[in-house]
């Protein structure tokens, strides 16, 4: 399976490195070829105002936008999550606005209140899973098409419509390969 993971800003290594260690190919999305033949691809942490804007820049935009309203399965790890909502909370507009989901940016407060908790997700496995939240976004608000995957302390940090995947927290950054399990299987 080709995964690529848009290489924009943020942290692109560790999503590379866990999908290789799944023995799969992971491919940076520098430009709109280098989306040609991909089976997914994942929008990863960074700075969701930075991304939004250099992907506009480089003509990606509306291209990828097409290609997950036709289909394509994506993955949104924390600024991704905010790329693929369709609200997002004090802002005028969104970015991508593909996803049935209202988000609030920095839900959890800034950098110093990153945290790590271990949640069982049933819809992703048995064990628990190491959430690592930085400056994430929570969910607020989502319509009825769309499935919530995990709550943390009441609040949504996962969930799924057909063929988009967004979490709030963190999986490249633990030794776990659950969630990257969980995505390429939706890939397939
Ligand atoms: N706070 C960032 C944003 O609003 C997201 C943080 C992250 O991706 N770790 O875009």
């Amino acid at each position: 399976m080709k995964i690529g993971v848009l290489s924009l800003q943020g942290g692109v290594i560790e999503h590379i490195n866990h999908i290789t260690k799944l023995g799969h190919v992971g491919v940076e999305i520098k430009k709109l070829e280098d989306m040609e033949g991909i089976n997914g691809i994942i929008l990863p942490g960074g700075e969701s105002t930075t991304i939004g804007k250099l992907l506009r820049e480089t003509k990606m935009f509306i291209p990828l936008r097409n290609k997950i309203l036709s289909g394509l399965p994506v993955w949104g790890t924390c600024a991704g999550m905010i790329l693929l909502a369709k609200v997002i909370e004090g802002e005028i507009d969104g970015h991508l606005k593909v996803m049935d989901i209202k988000v609030k940016r920095n839900a959890y407060g800034s950098q110093v209140n990153s945290f790590k908790r271990d949640v069982i997700v049933s819809e992703i496995s048995s064990g628990p899973l190491p959430l690592v939240f930085i400056r994430g976004p929570v969910i607020t608000e989502v319509t009825s098409n769309v499935k919530i995957v995990c709550t943390v302390d009441d609040k949504i940090v996962a969930a799924k419509q057909n063929n988009m995947f967004v979490t709030a927290f963190h999986p490249e950054l633990t030794n776990n390969l659950e969630v990257h399990k969980y995505f390429i299987n939706m890939c397939r």
